[in-house]
């Protein structure tokens, strides 16, 4: 899980994560980092890629999408924001 991620944030299909999808795994709760545009699972997902992104890279806000209700969650205070 160490190879760099340099997508565009333009490109991002905003409906899956890409690691997931490429395991297999779909239908999951997403957050996009607020800081690259990153999108990865969270929230009852079994790989949870978001908090991932947040170990590898330390950027410590992401949103939530896919839901009606769009909100911010910072790994750092472990909180919503
Ligand atoms: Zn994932
Ligand atoms: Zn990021």
């Amino acid at each position: 899980m160490g190879e760099s991620r340099n997508h565009p944030v333009a490109g991002v299909d905003l409906a899956c994560c890409e690691e997931c999808l490429a395991g297999g795994v779909d239908g999951v709760i997403l957050r996009i980092c607020a800081s690259c545009g990153h999108v990865g699972c969270a929230e009852g997902s079994p790989n949870d890629h978001a908090a991932e992104h947040y170990a590898e890279t330390d950027h410590p806000i992401a949103t939530v999408i896919g839901s009606e209700r769009m909100s911010g969650w910072s790994y750092p205070d472990a909180r919503p924001v």
